[in-house]
């Protein structure tokens, strides 16, 4: 048998998965903490203590079991792999494939050079972590005029049975959103189990916070770094929080930040919990009567839909998608994204605060607060991408990039057909937030008005050539018409006194896409 060493990606923690050998005699497992890529980003501390202390774990799990398996320190994985396989005269390199493009290119580029063989297997398919292979999302998405996550949705779910009666759906329809944007004002939100941080963990913790150069703090670090500590957080979500989860998946409350998400998508991005299995316990609840429809296929929607089809996106679309800017937006991401306080926009101060406490904020926040102030202020695209990608715990380029660019902030048009642009009224809807803060909500102009509300009309003169084209869109433009004109220019002016007073960062925050 030859020499075999396993690389096993940061994301790729799941003995399921072809980079991890099947017995322990077949070859040596090699894990990396490599400083280029724990550089690249100011990234949350919290997010550095759950990929370390996950891949540490995952190392230890194995070596209790009999395999060779060790986590080395090193300035890229490139490097580290050449080192290994010098040291062990390895014979051949099994791995994964990366799910990010800078270190899919690093090891195409140093292929020839590595000292042995490289044998990489699809991240997706029969078998690995992904429903699909990539060839198969280029094969449904080839030849499409227009890729709609609907069709790919209903496409996945007519190919893996899942809510399915026949050929149809269960309930007789594919989407019960309507039904699932209840705001949760008077309720008591679930408490979320939190995961205590063991020695190991806690060792990372110190190490981390030491770290200049990244955000956050690593107090209060609760997030699962083993697979049993995933799939305990999986089974209390389904005992205590996801019968509610489809009504209330749009809410927002202050002072909550998890409400009644699953908080399984950390878990998931690591491949701690596959997404296989998420979506049979989703069926196998549903079959039970423990889940009504609305949440089984709002969740079902998350994990078999958007999960599938924006990684699809993500190779499709890269590397232009890091550079998309359809609306031409430049203006620098204010400052209270990474200091809160400096901000007294009640919403935006408590959702960016989330993240900043959790490296979490759910996804109406992340939305229709965060995404859509970028979109409505013209926030340069790759600024607000950056952001997204350093401070969330379960942020990757793959996952936030196409999320960002294409969904958020409008950047690019693969897969929407106009921009999610909303006034204070969603927000006002969906929560509590209004109540406490300094704007009027029902105010457009003036010193008191909610600024989501000028910046919203003054987004839509910005971009009427484009826009208006928008028979959904055409509507709105007819309401702004009717209105005096004297009100027409106290608005813009309102958004235009606004959006001067917006700060840059102070601190220089440095971001490197592909090193690693
Ligand atoms: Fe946000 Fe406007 Fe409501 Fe204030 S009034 S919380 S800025 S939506």
């Amino acid at each position: 048998m030859k020499r075999t060493l396993f690389f096993v990606g940061p994301w790729d923690l799941n003995r399921e998965l072809p980079c991890v050998p099947r017995e322990a005699n077949e070859g040596r497992v090699l894990l990396v903490e490599s400083e280029a890529k724990g550089s690249a980003l100011p990234y949350h501390r919290q997010k550095l203590v759950l990929v370390l202390s996950a891949m540490h774990h995952f190392a230890k799990e194995l070596r209790a079991d009999g395999y060779t398996a060790r986590v080395t320190r090193a300035e890229s994985y490139v490097a580290a792999l050449r080192a290994e396989i010098e040291i062990t005269k390895a014979e051949r390199v099994v791995a994964l494939r990366p799910r990010e493009w800078g270190l899919e290119r690093a090891l195409e580029a140093a292929r020839d050079s590595l000292g042995a063989p490289l044998e990489l297997f699809d991240d997706g398919g029969e078998g690995s972590h992904f429903l699909l292979s990539r060839e198969e999302f280029r094969a449904w998405a080839d030849g499409k005029r227009q890729l709609r996550m609907h069709d790919f949705y209903v496409w996945m779910r007519k190919r893996t049975g899942y809510l399915m009666d026949g050929n149809q759906p269960i309930g007789g329809q594919w989407s019960f959103d309507a039904k699932n944007r209840q705001h949760a004002r008077g309720t008591q939100p679930p408490r979320v189990p939190r995961h205590t941080p063991d020695p190991l963990t806690q060792q990372i913790m110190k190490r981390v916070a030491r770290w200049p150069n990244h955000w956050g703090s690593v107090e209060g670090f609760g997030w699962p770094v083993t697979r049993a500590a995933a799939i305990e957080e999986l089974d209390h979500f389904f005992q205590f929080r996801a019968e509610s989860f489809g009504r209330y998946q749009d809410a927002m409350l202050q002072g909550e930040a998890f409400l009644w998400h699953s908080l399984i998508s950390p878990s998931i991005n690591l491949s701690l919990l596959s997404p296989r299995e998420v979506c049979e316990r989703i069926q196998l609840e549903f079959t039970r009567g423990s889940l009504p429809i609305e949440s089984a296929e709002g969740l079902l929607r998350q994990v078999l839909g958007w999960r599938e089809f924006i990684r699809g996106i993500y190779w499709r679309r890269m590397p232009e998608l890091r550079t998309a800017n359809l609306l031409g937006a430049t203006r620098p991401l204010p400052d209270f994204f990474w200091e809160p306080e400096k901000t007294d926009l009640e919403c935006l101060r408590q959702s960016v605060g989330h993240v900043r406490d959790h490296g979490y904020a759910h996804h109406i926040q992340r939305l229709m607060v965060q995404g859509n102030f970028a979109l409505l202020a013209g926030v340069d695209p790759l600024q607000i991408s950056h952001w997204f990608w350093a401070a969330f715990v379960d942020a990757y380029e793959w996952v936030e990039l196409p999320n960002v660019v294409g969904m958020a902030v409008y950047a690019d048009d693969t897969f929407t057909t106009k921009p999610y642009a909303a006034s204070g009224n969603y927000i006002a809807k969906m929560s509590d937030y209004c109540k406490s803060c300094p704007y009027d909500v029902k105010q457009r102009s003036g010193p008191e008005a909610c600024p989501y509300n000028s910046l919203f009309w003054s987004f839509m003169q910005r971009h009427r050539a484009r826009l208006s084209q928008n028979p959904r869109l055409a509507v709105l433009y007819k309401s702004w018409d009717k209105l005096p004109q004297d009100e027409q220019r106290a608005t813009l002016s309102t958004a235009e006194r606004f959006l001067a007073a917006l700060q840059p960062p102070e601190a220089a925050w440095s971001f490197d896409d592909d090193a690693c």
